[in-house]
């Protein structure tokens, strides 16, 4: 019996925990680093809406910050999360970017990142969420 931890998870927000939850359940044995407290970052201050928000949507034509909001919000990126492999990091996995639909999404990404570490795939295709979409390919 050794007290070695199976699975490092870095950060106590919604994303580290309920990774560290779904891979405790399946009998890993986490270690969580935190480098403040739990839930001192986003997830302590969000609202736990469970609705998909930031694509515009809940902004009204009238409200002056719509136009100036869209044209911001095509600037991010392809505005999807980071979950799947750390390219180059063999055996790392990241879980991260849920914009502001982490509490949403949290149950099905943190499921899917477990799924990654116990079996090397997962249940729910991740292809269009892969870390690695943002590596520098061969120019
Ligand atoms: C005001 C507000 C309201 C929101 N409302 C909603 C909502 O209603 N519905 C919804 O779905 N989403 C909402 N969100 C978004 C949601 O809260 C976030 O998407 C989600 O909490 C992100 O979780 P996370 O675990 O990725 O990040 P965080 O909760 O920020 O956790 C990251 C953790 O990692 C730690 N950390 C960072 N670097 C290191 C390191 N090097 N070593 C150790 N620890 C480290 C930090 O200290 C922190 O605790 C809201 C966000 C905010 C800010």
């Amino acid at each position: 019996m050794t007290n070695q931890p199976d699975v490092i998870v870095v950060g106590a927000g919604v994303m580290g925990c309920g990774t560290a939850y779904w891979l405790s359940k399946a009998g890993y044995k986490i270690l969580v680093l935190e480098q403040e407290a739990i839930a001192c970052g986003a997830s302590g201050m969000a609202a736990a809406m469970l609705e998909a928000v930031g694509h515009g949507a809940q902004l009204s034509t009238h409200d002056p910050l719509t136009a100036f909001a869209r044209a911001g919000f095509h600037l991010h990126a392809d505005r999807l999360p980071l979950i799947g492999a750390v390219p180059g990091w063999p055996g790392v996995y990241m879980v991260a970017g849920h914009f502001r639909s982490g509490m949403l999404l949290s149950t099905i990404s943190t499921r899917c990142i477990a799924d990654l570490v116990i079996d090397g795939k997962s249940s729910v295709p991740l292809d269009v969420f892969d870390p690695a979409r943002f590596t520098p390919g061969p120019s």
